[in-house]
């Protein structure tokens, strides 16, 4: 605590990040205060500078930001916060406050593999709040002897695209295993954080 600088306000920038896919969220601002109830309670608290008081993110929202990681940068003068958000951290519904693009070529079709997370977060709101033929929704409806009938034919189908030429096939029938397995996974109850853990434990 004694290496942080405050500014004159007693103020510190906060950079909120993804601990798992890495996004920045957002930047706010802490006092000693609000770092104080951050350290207690494992969940992001700020200074409000326009309503002048400390802030619970997620207070009103639910979108609570479960806290991973802390670190200050070389000089003292600025936080990293690497979080587990629920839901999004900008109070418009975005995930991530910066979205609004100033400079640089549009990175039009760019995904990484946050979009194993994304889908998962889609699979697990059908489950939630199930819409009208919603073919996820007949998985869950089905049950899992279904999902892992369909996990058997999508990896048959996998194997059988491996051993045609071309690799548009193999592209196709493995995006449908993937999305198969995240649905037996969130009926499962396990994220794929837990997946990626595991993945990440093996390079040791
Ligand atoms: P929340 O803390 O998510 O319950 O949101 C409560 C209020 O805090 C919102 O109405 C906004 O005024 C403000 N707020 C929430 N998230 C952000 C954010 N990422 N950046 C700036 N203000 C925010
Ligand atoms: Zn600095
Ligand atoms: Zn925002």
């Amino acid at each position: 605590m004694k290496d942080l600088k405050f500014d004159e306000k007693g103020l510190i920038p906060a950079i909120v990040q993804d601990d798992t896919t890495k996004e920045v969220l957002m930047l706010a601002y802490m006092n000693e205060a609000s770092l104080k109830k951050t350290l207690e309670t494992g969940e992001t608290w700020f200074w409000s500078r326009s309503r002048k008081e400390l802030w619970h993110k997620g207070e009103t929202s639910g979108h609570i930001q479960r806290v991973k990681h802390i670190s200050y940068d070389c000089d003292g003068d600025t936080l990293l916060i690497q979080v587990l958000q629920k839901g999004a951290a900008c109070h418009t519904g975005e995930k991530s406050c910066f979205f609004n693009p100033l400079y640089g070529e549009k990175e039009e079709g760019k995904v990484g593999s946050e979009i194993l997370e994304k889908l998962y977060g889609i699979i697990a709101n059908r489950k939630e709040n199930p819409k009208e033929g919603s073919y996820t929704n007949y998985l869950f409806d089905k049950g899992i002897d279904k999902m892992l009938k369909k996990v058997g034919e999508e990896t048959a189908e996998v194997i059988i695209a491996a051993k045609n030429p071309g690799k548009e096939e193999l592209v196709y029938e493995t995006s449908d295993l993937f999305y198969h397995l995240l649905v037996l996974l969130r009926e499962k109850d396990i994220a794929p954080e837990e997946i990626f853990i595991e993945l990440n434990k093996r390079f040791k």
